[in-house]
């Protein structure tokens, strides 16, 4: 079979739909790449649709920005299209970020190249199952919780969640500012890498991003964070919900399987595995919520039909405008985190749900410090061996997972968000027809640590490919 890029492109697109726009002209450009690994020149790539490209759209998946065209473009864009590269299309997303399947797109659905009645996980589902698919080498996503890791490993791509601040936030649509990076997907961890090299580094345009000399760490000790000690960090609670959590955090067999296997193949690779603890995790989810929906009900404050989105044809007065426009505009997750968070935020009640919530947070981190290290002192771990998820992708009949299954999965992902910490997470195996993988996570500015250790494991067990799947890019040696 002999297909053109374009045509191999479509035929995917049909099955999976991961774009929401994509560009025929450019499918033509990129039908003839020639460049030695670790350059980018001449690949196209994915963009997730609340990362502004110059004339492409920025909907981030929502009726509200449905018809928006971005007039800028994101730094980390810009640099790549400096390196060569160039974007393809935008993908799709849960609006806003908001959720685990990219169900929540008020858009379309995208459907997992692997099995297409499963989702491809979210919020950067699209993403994933762009680069799953091989439409492109790579793509970018954005990571508030998981939303690059967990659909990365729903559909067996790399994912990288970088440093809180290594990589310039200009141009991402804010969610929750204080937890979320622009984060990597790629079909190999070398890729990766060489996209995580251009696009790191300050940037005058967000002045929390932060030029850093790579971590170095020697030690060859991997600390795992295993379901068991995530079970114990659960019970030490009162309250069914509690009991819920731990049961919504269990790997199933698949995932479990995948795990050992992790463990085994780090094993055999030199590395020493210890367990590790960490108690505060026990309120990581509720912390994790609390954070990102009062961040959240702040930075969706400017979507008020003035200076964004579609406004009715007749309102009564300024407020009944603004009303009319976020309930015919926002789909009902993002108006459940808006109100939740203006709740915890509410005056008088700051202290009870924010700060709390602001306190756990700094627990977290110290409890990751304990063992990884800071920026200028190692400790007994180089990195943190966990899971990503409790299960591989989902379906949409019968089995699929509850809203608060899914959130309360979250506790694998969004303890990184809330630690600041660069985690990445990588393909291990196939277990009954779906892809599996596990994350490492390290100390501020450990990218490099946590990259050589993935590509390490990739050697030995080469990633997984959906059926169908072909290579149109050239590889590292
Ligand atoms: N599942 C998380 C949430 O819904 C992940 C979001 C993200 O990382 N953007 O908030």
């Amino acid at each position: 079979m002999n297909e053109t890029y374009a045509q191999y492109f479509k035929a995917w697109e049909e099955k999976t739909g991961a774009f929401l726009e994509y560009r025929d002209d450019l499918l033509e450009k990129a039908a003839a790449v020639t460049n030695t690994p670790p350059s980018l020149a001449g690949l196209p790539f994915a963009v997730k649709d609340n990362i502004a490209v110059r004339d492409f759209s920025l909907s981030c998946a929502s009726r509200f920005l449905e018809t928006l065209r971005s007039p800028y473009t994101a730094t980390a864009v810009r640099k790549l299209e400096e390196a060569g590269a160039f974007v393809v299309g935008k993908t799709n997303m849960d609006e806003f970020g908001m959720g685990s399947s990219t169900d929540l797109s008020a858009l379309k659905t995208t459907n997992n190249p692997w099995d297409f009645k499963r989702v491809a996980g979210g919020s950067s589902g699209g993403s994933a199952a762009a680069v799953a698919a091989g439409q492109v080498p790579f793509a970018l996503g954005s990571d508030t919780g998981g939303s690059v890791r967990q659909p990365a490993a729903f559909c067996g791509v790399v994912g990288l969640k970088p440093t809180w601040g290594a990589v310039s936030r200009y141009g991402l649509v804010a969610y929750a500012s204080s937890l979320e990076t622009i984060g990597i997907l790629s079909d190999t961890v070398e890729r990766c890498r060489a996209v995580f090299d251009v696009i790191k580094g300050a940037d005058p345009f967000d002045q929390t991003s932060r030029d850093s000399p790579a971590a170095q760490v020697s030690s060859k000790i991997i600390g795992v964070l295993s379901p068991e000690a995530i079970a114990k960090a659960l019970a030490a609670g009162t309250g069914g919900a509690a009991h819920k959590a731990a049961e919504a955090a269990a790997l199933s067999p698949a995932v479990a399987h995948a795990f050992d296997n992790a463990k085994a193949a780090l094993s055999a690779l030199g590395y020493q595995l210890v367990p590790v603890e960490f108690p505060a995790l026990h309120y990581a989810v509720p912390a994790y919520y609390t954070i990102a929906a009062a961040e959240a009900s702040a930075n969706l404050a400017r979507f008020d039909g003035v200076r964004y989105g579609k406004r009715p044809d007749w309102a009564e007065n300024p407020d009944d405008m603004i009303d009319k426009t976020r309930t015919a505009g926002f789909g009902p997750e993002v108006k459940l985190r808006i109100l939740l968070g203006t709740f915890v935020l509410r005056s008088g009640f700051q202290d009870k749900y924010y700060h709390r919530a602001q306190q756990i947070r700094a627990a977290i981190r110290r409890d990751f410090e304990r063992e990884l290290g800071g920026r200028d002192a190692d400790a007994r771990c180089c990195a943190i061996l966990a899971p990503v998820f409790p299960t591989t992708a989902f379906s949409r009949d019968g089995d699929g997972l509850s809203p608060f299954a899914q959130k309360a999965a979250d506790i694998w992902t969004c303890c990184a968000n809330l630690a600041g910490l660069p985690a990445v997470s990588f393909p291990v195996s196939v277990e009954d027809g779906l892809p599996t993988a596990v994350q490492l996570l390290g100390k501020p500015f450990a990218e490099g640590v946590l990259l050589d250790i993935a590509a390490a494991c990739e050697k030995a067990h080469p990633f997984p490919h959906p059926k169908n799947w072909q290579n149109f890019w050239p590889q590292a040696a």
